[in-house]
């Protein structure tokens, strides 16, 4: 019998007569032959409530405590939905977090799942029971109760159906699903009937807000279908799962972070150990950092920008003032009112032009992109806040993600099958890393990829206005160039440095293009190194897991190999060295992160 995972959120309980609808679903699949297990969240703004309830009591209440006030929520949810489930006459049994033996780590407030012992559930789940369980908590190894953060209900919820092998995990919330932007942005916005793990992590934490990212990277770790439904009425709403939509659309989505800041270490030495020291400065205060782009260094001297969420600013600063200091030299500076607009997709993958339409699209909108950082699957441009909605719709409508087969760029052109190679991790060893976790939430890093074909072009002193990087994209994407990695830093005194990797082939050929797009004169320059090599980590859900950059870098500093290039994503971290390092590199990574794993 297979076993399906319900999970409502806070709206879908808020009132009776909503608990009952809910209930109502779980009968329903329960009589079609299922069993059922029903999570839930605390109904309506209740754990708000909760919170400011606390608040008035004190400033600084003890976080274990805070976790006992927050886990009644729940506790309240569970109750009321099993009586609703008897009152329909099946039989069912409601269980806290602790009582399904969900044993988390001792971080109140922010805990993380270590295991879940399914025996229980078993049990009452074969003797015809529908389970209610408590999202959102557990309990540590000392018996206190613990709650995973908040929306922690969705990692509850992907977590259990993992322990119990579900046929499907659904989620059950106010939207009709995953869109292809923030329909009350783009009205226009589309519906997508389905969309990857990897798709939906990267637009999950580059700003689309429907779901949380650990809840899909649980998904992903244990291969669990997850379908975003609504539960006002009976839309089939998204399915979440391996593979993206066939064929894969070359866009999937665009998301927003309307609030970035950015903080940018200049002036700091171009030379081993660098990055390293930032990344563990910022992982010793869980700020996970997004557009870590460095310039290609001038005689010596490099320049760091990342951006961070809001909440982590203040702190963020700090760590980089720590830095700074260690180091001896260079300043810190920041900038504000910035919003991160970012488009995802599988397609782009093997489609050249994206990058180029992109830019195109936001310089015909008179915005200017201020940073720029790209991955697998992603693009991302820093710019400023103001523009973040015009940027939105007029990407949205050049993509024309409102149509259910979405253009291809104009200019580009398919690779059948050519970059794609690029992103598959070994499946196998994937599946090894996942079941040889001590903890469910570690971190997952199954691969170590070096890519030894890809040369560098940089051209320095760029007048920073709109369509700078449209224009050159546009040409090279024309001439049929692919373009793996594009870096674009924070400008100084009116000019930027724009960065990318084309394949090492392509090297004569793409340059020819970049002479013919971009004066140079005027101070402009180009430049180009052919002996390079990325290397990257590969896994599931890397940037939110703050130590996965940290030891990465570590390991390559200690092995004395000075970081040219950065980029990160949900999928991979990468840095872009010197080729006669790329040996050196991938042993002490494969130390770092795969050695635990037997490969057989
Ligand atoms: N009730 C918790 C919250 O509001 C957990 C959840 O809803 O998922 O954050
Ligand atoms: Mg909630």
């Amino acid at each position: 019998m297979s076993i399906i995972v319900q999970k409502f959120g806070g709206t879908s309980v808020a009132s009776a007569e909503k608990i009952r609808n809910a209930a109502r679903r779980a009968v329903a699949a329960h009589q079609n032959g299922h069993q059922v297990v029903v999570v839930v969240s605390a109904r309506g703004k209740k754990t708000d409530e909760l919170i400011g309830l606390a608040a008035e009591i004190t400033e600084r209440p003890s976080p274990r405590e805070m976790d006992v006030l927050l886990s009644t929520g729940e506790q309240e949810t569970i109750a009321l939905m099993s009586m609703a489930i008897h009152a329909l006459g099946e039989k069912a049994i409601s269980l806290t977090g602790p009582q399904i033996g969900i044993v988390t780590d001792e971080a109140s407030t922010k805990a993380r799942i270590r295991q879940i012992d399914t025996s229980r559930l078993h049990s009452y789940l074969e003797a015809g029971n529908i389970v209610v369980a408590a999202g959102f908590q557990g309990m540590d190894q000392h018996g206190n109760i613990t709650t995973l953060g908040r929306g922690g209900s969705d990692t509850t919820a992907t977590a259990l159906a993992a322990v119990l092998s579900a046929s499907l995990c659904e989620i059950y919330t106010d939207v009709e699903g995953v869109f292809t932007t923030d329909p009350r942005i783009v009205p226009d916005a589309r519906q997508v009937p389905k969309i990857s793990y990897d798709e939906m992590l990267e637009l999950a934490s580059l700003g689309a807000g429907v779901m949380h990212s650990r809840s899909i990277e649980f998904a992903k770790k244990y291969r669990v279908p997850l379908r975003v439904r609504p539960s006002f009425n009976d839309g089939a709403g998204t399915l979440i799962a391996m593979e993206p939509e066939d064929p894969a659309p070359v866009v999937t989505g665009v998301a927003l972070v309307k609030d970035e800041l950015r903080v940018s270490l200049r002036g700091v030495p171009d030379r081993p150990g660098v990055m390293s020291l930032i990344f563990t400065k910022m992982a010793a205060r869980k700020i996970p950092l997004d557009l870590v782009v460095q310039d290609i260094a001038d005689s010596g001297i490099a320049e760091i920008s990342f951006t961070v969420p809001r909440a982590d600013f203040a702190d963020a600063l700090t760590a980089a003032g720590e830095a700074v200091e260690e180091l001896g030299e260079g300043t810190v500076h920041h900038g504000t009112q910035l919003a991160k607009v970012s488009i995802v997709g599988s397609g782009m993958q093997t489609h050249s032009g994206v990058a180029a339409q992109l830019f195109q699209t936001i310089a015909d909108a008179g915005i200017n992109v201020l940073m720029i950082s790209t991955g697998d699957i992603k693009i991302s441009a820093l710019i400023e806040a103001d523009h973040a909605i015009d940027a939105v719709k007029a990407i949205h409508k050049s993509f024309a993600l409102d149509q259910v087969k979405n253009i291809t760029p104009p200019l580009g052109s398919t690779l059948p099958g050519a970059a794609t190679e690029a992103i598959q991790v070994d499946e196998k060893r994937e599946r090894q890393v996942v079941l040889q976790l001590a903890n469910m939430e570690d971190i997952v890093v199954s691969d170590v990829i070096v890519d030894t074909n890809q040369a560098r072009v940089t051209i320095l002193n760029l007048a920073d206005e709109p369509g700078i990087a449209a224009g050159l994209f546009t040409l090279v994407a024309r001439g049929g160039v692919m373009i793996d990695m594009i870096v674009q830093n924070v400008s100084q005194q009116g000019r930027t440095n724009i960065t990318f990797t084309v394949p090492r082939g392509d090297l004569q050929k793409c340059l020819e293009l970049v002479r013919g797009a971009i004066d140079l004169s005027d101070g402009v320059t180009l430049n180009w190194d052919e002996e390079i090599a990325k290397v990257s980590v590969a896994g599931i859900g890397l940037r939110s897991h703050t130590g996965v950059g940290q030891k990465m870098f570590h390991a390559l500093a200690e092995n004395d190999i000075n970081i040219l290039l950065v980029g990160t994503s949900e999928m991979r971290m990468t840095a872009v060295i010197r080729r006669d390092q790329a040996e050196k590199a991938e042993k002490a990574l494969t130390a770092m992160f795969l050695n635990a794993v037997a490969t057989t």
